[in-house]
């Protein structure tokens, strides 16, 4: 934990989350992600005269779960207001927003710090809005800056938290969590690098033990989650050091640049009033119905904490490996499909964990795109278990197994990897290789134990790693004492 000789930051997070539905807000335009630019706007989502918005219900949907899953209020009635400034890639002049009335307000999302610690932040409100566009300013050789619409109206869900947080780290694992909360409720992809997570904090700093609060300031443009940590660090030691000078710190707004790790100056800061908020008149009242919100309360599938727990007990692995196994939705998913045609957790972990999360990232992939089935791999870890193949061949075997698709009886048969049992069978191999080997048996027999394991390595090289390494362990040992007397 990082800490700061005196000083006590405080940081609230503003988080937008791109909400994962087809069309966007308030008109029918999709929301599908690299289409040419403005191929995908209509008169509402451009802002032209005439054209009425009209609030697409997935989002609302995608709020309310969001508002129960961290435990807040679902309001029964709020609204939408305007959000009024200018810039190029906002072409109706304003932006429709909730702002007195959010749809949501309270609950809290809990995490974990990397010491172990327990702690949970507080949520302020959660609202509906709508994205700007985007403007793609010029590359070497082009004189203009070019605005793409396509991503004007696509629906965000604003998630604001009360300053509760209170370092860099804890910022870090808050989001990390909100990521998870947002990837099981299957509303947004969570994936920060591209956009679809947004950051923005506030942040001041304060005498260690007062309470009153310091003067702050917003720092926008974090894209990453690492960069959230680095850029909040960044802001709090600036602070510190004027705080320290015996100045004041300055409201505004800062813009993180990733790439020389220094915030830079946006504006002074600009106040709520100079939004001009009205209430939008072109929407109505948002009702929420009780029974609708109960629907939706029904339908929330099992929380990530809940999953961990529940892995734990009834899987028996080890708590960090649930941690991970949890960490995606599709790979819990995965592990339980395993877990149905498999009675080992920890084994199916481990295999999880490593060669397929190994597999997968070599190829760049996900597991949704992978070609092994969860019934594929729970055979191959019987065959294992139940000593038909070797823990070594069972990873060649799963190598292409993910390359071609193929059922692992299938390899097996005909690369012929069946592993060997048979005593008899063994017995000549190790014969052979001890024949082979006299001066490391004239050492072995001298005392040089350590020439077991040369041996043992020797009898898998002549079977081509087929041997079943616990009968050559055994039969070996039962040879070499022999040979002793
Ligand atoms: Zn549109």
């Amino acid at each position: 934990m990082t800490v700061y000789e005196g000083f006590e930051p405080v940081i609230g997070l503003e988080v937008h989350a791109q909400l994962l539905t087809e069309s966007k807000i308030f008109c029918a335009c999709q929301t599908s992600f690299g289409a040419p630019p403005n191929s995908r706007t209509c008169p509402v989502c451009l802002g032209l005269p005439g054209a009425l918005p009209v609030l697409n219900k997935k989002t609302v949907a995608y709020a309310v779960r969001m508002i129960l899953a961290v435990g807040g209020e679902v309001r029964r009635s709020s609204s939408f207001a305007r959000k009024n400034y200018f810039y190029p890639d906002l072409p109706k002049g304003y932006q429709i927003s909730q702002y007195s009335r959010p749809v949501g307000s309270g609950g809290q999302v809990e995490y974990i710090l990397s010491n172990g610690r327990k702690k949970a932040c507080r949520i302020n409100r959660i609202h509906l809005e709508e994205d700007a566009g985007k403007s793609l300013h010029p590359e070497s050789g082009d004189p203009y800056t070019r605005l793409d619409f396509n991503r004007c109206g696509v629906p965000l869900l604003e998630i604001v938290t009360e300053p509760d947080i209170r370092s860099p780290e804890e910022a870090y694992a808050y989001l990390v969590k909100l990521k998870l909360i947002l990837q099981h409720l299957e509303i947004c992809s969570g994936d920060m690098e591209k956009g679809h997570l947004r950051c923005d904090a506030n942040i001041s700093v304060r005498p260690k033990g007062k309470k009153k609060l310091g003067s702050r300031t917003e720092l926008k443009n974090l894209n990453s989650f690492r960069g959230v940590e680095k850029a909040l660090d960044y802001e709090i030691r600036r602070q510190i050091k004027i705080l320290k000078r015996g100045d004041e710190v300055e409201r505004a707004t800062l813009l993180w640049d990733e790439n020389r790790q220094v915030a830079l100056l946006m504006r002074t800061k600009e106040e709520s009033e100079d939004y001009r908020y009205f209430r939008e008149p072109d929407l109505p009242e948002l009702v929420i119905e009780n029974e609708w919100i109960e629907e939706i309360r029904q339908s929330l599938p099992e929380m990530p904490d809940a999953k961990i727990a529940r892995f734990i007990e009834q899987y028996g692995i080890r708590r960090y490996d649930a941690e991970l196994l949890t960490e995606n939705r599709s790979l819990a998913d995965y592990y339980e499909n395993v877990m149905a045609h498999f009675d080992n957790g920890q084994t199916a972990a481990n295999w999880m964990l490593t060669e397929i999360l190994g597999l997968l990232s070599d190829a760049h992939e996900g597991i949704g795109t992978f070609k092994v089935s969860p019934r594929n791999t729970a055979d191959l870890l019987n065959h294992v278990q139940n000593r038909e193949i070797s823990g070594r061949t069972a990873k060649e075997v799963f190598r292409e197994m993910a390359q071609t698709g193929k059922s692992v009886s299938e390899i097996i048969e005909r690369n012929g990897l069946k592993q060997i049992t048979d005593e008899k069978k063994l017995r000549l191999e190790i014969e052979k290789v001890l024949e082979d080997n006299p001066e490391q048996l004239e050492q072995y027999r001298a005392g040089k134990t350590a020439l077991f394991d040369y041996f043992i390595g020797q009898v898998m090289r002549r079977t081509g790693g087929r041997a079943e390494p616990e009968t050559v362990n055994r039969l070996l040992k039962k040879i070499l004492e022999g040979i002793k007397k």
